[in-house]
């Protein structure tokens, strides 16, 4: 089985690293496509304007100067053109990717992108700061990640979906189970928006995420997070809303011109 690793926080990132190691359990064709630098956030943003750099970092290792997306397309149509990966996995992010995270996130856009080239994609993160404190656990994706890969491989992942992995930050043992979870909601908006000057006076601004715990809906990702599960939630990108679609169907259908004659 070949096996393409992409992430988003970056081809030096521990969480890479990580992902090595369990996709090493899997299989001895393991290929590493990466961002040349942090693109958390980037979504499943693509280069379109700039142009692509890529450098051969070691042996099957490759850094790009872009998003997790270009890496995965570059990965699949140009580096493995010979013989496409079976496997896309993408991570294992610093820190989670649940709830409202989703639609930011890069990690799972690279996991969108390997599924859109109809490749078997699957994200991982670590829900750093979620649960204990002190050392950050990175052997736990690698204690449980390859058995639940391989659990889901099994399950088999229809043409379209993928697969979204959150572990809690928790030692192996301490792991709660697993849940088949939904995309949950937090309850409240984290964001703050902090002001300060540059020398010259002007001011400028960071975006800051306060952990703040919200009450999360029975069977969320955020809900198997806080109980210390692994979460796994199945995702698509179509993100129609049905009810909705067929409710303005019906406000709509009068505006149909009545075709023939
Ligand atoms: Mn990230």
């Amino acid at each position: 089985m070949r096996i393409l690793v992409t992430n988003d926080d970056g081809i030096n990132a521990p969480g890479l690293k990580c992902l090595e190691d369990i996709a090493a359990q899997l299989s001895d064709d393991v290929w590493v496509v990466a961002p040349e630098t942090n693109q958390s956030g980037a979504s499943h943003s693509l280069t379109l304007h700039e142009p692509l750099r890529c450098r051969e970092v070691s042996e099957r290792r490759y850094a790009v100067r872009g998003t997790p997306t270009d890496c995965v397309i570059m990965g699949v149509r140009h580096i493995l053109l010979d013989q496409p990966p079976d496997l896309v996995l993408s991570g294992v992010n610093y820190g989670t990717n649940i709830a409202e995270d989703v639609t930011y996130s890069g990690t799972i856009a690279g996991a969108i992108e390997g599924s859109l080239l109809g490749i078997r994609s699957i994200a991982m993160s670590l829900a750093v700061g979620f649960n204990a404190e002190g050392d950050i656990h990175w052997e736990t994706p690698i204690a449980h990640g390859p058995k639940l890969i391989e659990r889901l491989l099994d399950a088999g992942l229809p043409d379209g979906v993928l697969m979204n992995v959150n572990f809690p930050d928790l030692a192996p043992e301490a792991v709660a189970g697993i849940t088949i979870a939904r995309q949950g909601r937090r309850d409240q908006n984290n964001l703050h928006i902090d002001e300060r000057h540059d020398t010259w006076g002007h001011p400028y601004y960071w975006f800051g995420f306060e952990r703040r715990k919200s009450n999360p809906v029975e069977g969320t990702d955020l809900w198997a997070i806080y109980k210390g599960m692994i979460s796994v939630t199945p995702l698509h990108v179509d993100l129609t809303n049905e009810p909705m679609r067929e409710n303005l169907q019906g406000i709509f259908a009068d505006t149909r011109r009545k075709s023939g004659k």
